[in-house]
């Protein structure tokens, strides 16, 4: 099925200009494109003009959509359908879930059944896998008794059940009231509300999540400076986004899946997106290895760049596309910063010293920055965890 842009202009009343980078302040920049539409849903009116900050390299909309009328670009969006959710998704057999739930219980306590004992051995060639199950328990480290998790921007709550196989306690945040009544039929407390002011205690969650968001939000300093204030100290910020350095992009430009204006209003980096943690106060900062989205995000945008739906299951796909998104995946294992999207887990710290209680979130210069990047094919320590008496970094090894 072949679609086009939906026609017309964004209500003229309804944009805000800002002339400096969102994400680091900089007015230094250049137009990447000019003529950026929604060629995703195909539910947002407008073109609109994507500018790289020539100091943080991040990219982002001007004009943009205003927080009022941001709702316009999400008709239809997908968070309105409820998703299965699972690391095998039902196509793999019961013996390599049997599998999988023992590498999850072995290293993030997950109690998911069944499972087959001693069956992480039988992962140990296969580290793609094992970093793939990873990424669907979100990297967190096992949860204390009390350990509550909270995932802005939750969607249908499709990261719950990981969540909760886990051991931790998970509350959802989510503005589409929709969306949230679907997640709350999964057994979680779902507030409605976004981010910056999600209205929501301080210092009251052990681990916050924010599974491709960032992106979407005005603000992405106050984002962070409020994720900061809703975790304990030695809690867990997690957060996953499109990469503007990604192979993807470089390939389809304008056409690439990542993009998706106007939703996506600011594109990160590796350096910016650690940078804005450390300016938060978050240290240690840890990059994870790419994720599997090569093929995924190839195929999509091969799709957009043809002038069809990237959504029509089915549709086929080139083998020299697919050709290109292996040699990106390769790429991509051995340069995390190319991959297609960014994943950092970044702790508060457990004791703040007396600069950072006097400058706060912020405010905080960027000295004795850590940052850590996983090595390709390797599982990463976790940087933090928020049990009461815990190691400092417990490592985690196959
Ligand atoms: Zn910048």
């Amino acid at each position: 099925m072949s679609r086009s842009a939906l026609p017309g202009e964004w209500p003229a009343t309804g944009v805000e200009r800002l002339g400096n980078c969102p994400v680091c302040g900089g007015s230094r920049r250049e137009m990447l494109h000019d003529d950026a539409r929604d060629r995703v849903f195909f539910c947002a009116p407008g073109r609109w003009s994507l500018w790289r900050c020539l100091d943080c390299r991040s990219a982002y909309l001007d004009p943009r959509p205003t927080p009022s009328t941001i709702g316009l670009a999400y008709r239809g969006y997908y968070t309105h359908h409820p998703v299965p959710s699972g690391p095998t998704r039902g196509f793999l057999s019961p013996f390599r879930n049997a599998v999988l739930n023992d590498y999850l219980r072995a290293h993030y306590a997950s109690r998911r059944r069944p499972w087959l004992p001693f069956g992480r051995l039988l992962l140990l060639p296969y580290p793609r896998d094992r970093r793939s199950v990873a990424q669907w328990v979100r990297h967190l480290p096992p949860p204390g008794p009390d350990s509550v998790c909270l995932d802005i921007g939750c969607g249908n709550g499709e990261f719950f059940e990981a969540a909760q196989a886990c051991g931790w306690r998970i509350h959802g945040l989510e503005p589409d009231p929709v969306a949230a009544e679907i997640a709350r039929g999964r057994g979680a407390v779902v507030h409605v509300g976004g981010l910056p002011d999600t209205g929501l205690g301080t210092n009251a969650y052990h681990a916050v999540t924010l599974n491709h968001v960032i992106e979407h939000v005005h603000d992405p300093r106050l984002a962070v400076e409020e994720s900061w204030r809703l975790l304990r100290p030695g809690g867990t910020l997690w957060i996953a986004t499109p990469n503007i350095q990604a192979l993807g992009y470089r390939r389809f430009g304008v056409h690439w899946r990542g993009l998706e204006p106007p939703r996506h209003l600011v594109l990160f980096n590796p350096t910016s997106l650690t940078d804005l943690l450390h300016r938060a106060g978050f240290r240690p900062v840890v990059a994870m290895p790419a994720s599997l989205k090569p093929f995924r995000n190839f195929a999509a945008s091969h799709h957009m760049a043809s002038g069809q739906d990237p959504n029509t299951p089915g549709n086929p796909v080139p083998w020299r596309i697919r050709l290109a998104a292996l040699s990106a995946a390769v790429q991509a294992w051995l340069n995390p910063g190319l991959g297609e999207e960014l994943i950092v887990v970044a702790r508060k710290p457990r004791s703040l010293d007396a600069d950072q209680m006097q400058a706060g979130p912020g405010n905080i210069q960027s000295k004795d920055r850590e940052e850590t990047r996983a090595q390709p094919g390797e599982e990463p320590d976790h940087p933090a965890c928020p049990r009461s008496e815990p190691p400092e970094d417990q490592a985690e090894s196959d």
